[in-house]
């Protein structure tokens, strides 16, 4: 039996995810948020099981070719846009659609002799001040690349939330607030609701929701999981026990011997570590799925390691599974337990990590 840890990806808890979604937006069409590997799931087999999305979105070219070379058809999205004219070529080539964010962008596309013409979203900061173009910018930006012979008629627009995980947050209605003064006197297609938003703010549906995390059947509120919001987790991480031992009490175990026994119990020594992409801040307490119970991690996270407490009685056996996180344990917990959040944990996980898809 294989000692790697093993991520088990179920497909059907996507597609029942992506219909939550459409049931909390039926009138908005879906821009799934397929970034950094789809949040660790694998970027081609969560795209070819999202049937029913309308549309992808990645951050970067690469990922784009990547869902290309594998035969996606569907419309793609770069949330990054592009940073040279010399990729335009390539983004026609591949049917790719842009975000513009930037001056240097609107000028490579009023500039360039493309032989075709380019889908093209336009993104505004409202607030989040990372990517977008200034609010008083709007006007021109807008009128420039209606005339830009590269781009395609029927501009989008669109914005990104920094608070819409707060509930009530006083920054996500300004945003919104700047957005629709924006946008007014315009019919053209927005976009600003992110997993959080189409949970928590219908307001910002718009014509198009970006949803990733929830996809993923993961909440994007601390504090609760996405079971609270009828998703279903995709990944389960698992491993096996590899050795199974007795301590006296006062005994310590692992780096720095933090942990120390107060009576004298089980240890199970599981074969996932830092370097398959368990946290490595996991503290002790952090709980652990064994054999239809949680058992906490003892002791410091190693590279190919984590210790647990199976308790004075322990029954469990060398091979048995020990469930990381999935259906039995919301990664949601994981995350406080490590001080992150749970895209953080799936973005972490290694190539050390056998991928099966259910
Ligand atoms: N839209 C943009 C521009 C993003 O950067 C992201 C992810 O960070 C999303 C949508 C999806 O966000 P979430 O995974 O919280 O749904």
């Amino acid at each position: 039996m294989s000692r790697r840890p093993v991520a088990q990806i179920n497909l059907a808890a996507l597609q029942h995810n992506l219909a939550r979604v459409r049931a909390l937006a039926p009138s908005s069409q879906v821009l799934a948020v397929l970034k950094a590997n789809a949040y660790g799931h694998g970027l081609v087999r969560v795209a070819q099981a999202l049937t029913d999305a309308d549309a992808f979105a990645v951050a970067r070219i690469d990922e784009a070719l990547a869902l290309r070379t594998a035969g996606i058809v569907k419309p793609i999205v770069l949330l990054e846009g592009f940073y040279e004219a010399a990729e335009l070529p390539i983004l026609l080539a591949n049917n790719l659609q842009t975000v513009v964010h930037n001056e240097l962008q609107l000028s490579a596309l009023e500039q360039t002799s493309l032989d075709g013409q380019l889908k093209v979203w336009l993104k505004i900061d409202t607030g989040m001040h990372r990517l977008g173009i200034e609010p008083a910018q709007f006007e021109l930006f807008y009128r420039r690349l209606w005339q830009c012979s590269a781009v395609l008629p029927g501009i989008r627009l669109m914005s990104h939330f920094c608070c819409a995980d707060e509930r009530g947050s006083e920054r996500t209605s300004q945003q919104l607030a700047i957005f629709s003064e924006l946008i007014r006197d315009k019919a053209d297609q927005c976009s600003l609701a992110n997993s959080a938003a189409i949970l928590a703010w219908p307001q910002s549906h718009g014509e198009w929701v970006r949803p990733g995390l929830m996809l993923h059947g993961i909440s994007p509120f601390a504090e609760q999981t996405g079971q609270q919001h009828q998703l279903l987790p995709v990944m389960r991480l698992s491993s096996r026990l590899i050795a199974v031992r007795q301590v006296q009490q006062g005994e310590t175990v692992g780096y720095g011997g933090q942990w120390q026994a107060k009576i004298p119990t089980t240890l199970g020594v599981i074969a996932v570590g830092y370097g398959d992409g368990y946290p490595r801040h996991a503290c002790n307490g952090t709980p652990v799925w064994i054999n239809g119970r949680e058992v906490p991690l003892a002791g410091r996270v190693s590279m190919d390691m984590i210790t647990v407490d199976l308790g004075p009685n322990a029954h469990d056996k060398l091979g048995d599974e020990a469930v990381l996180w999935g259906p039995e344990l919301a990664i949601e917990r994981i995350a406080l337990s490590a001080g992150t959040i749970p895209y953080e944990l799936l973005c972490n996980i290694t190539p050390r990590v056998d991928y099966q898809y259910l």
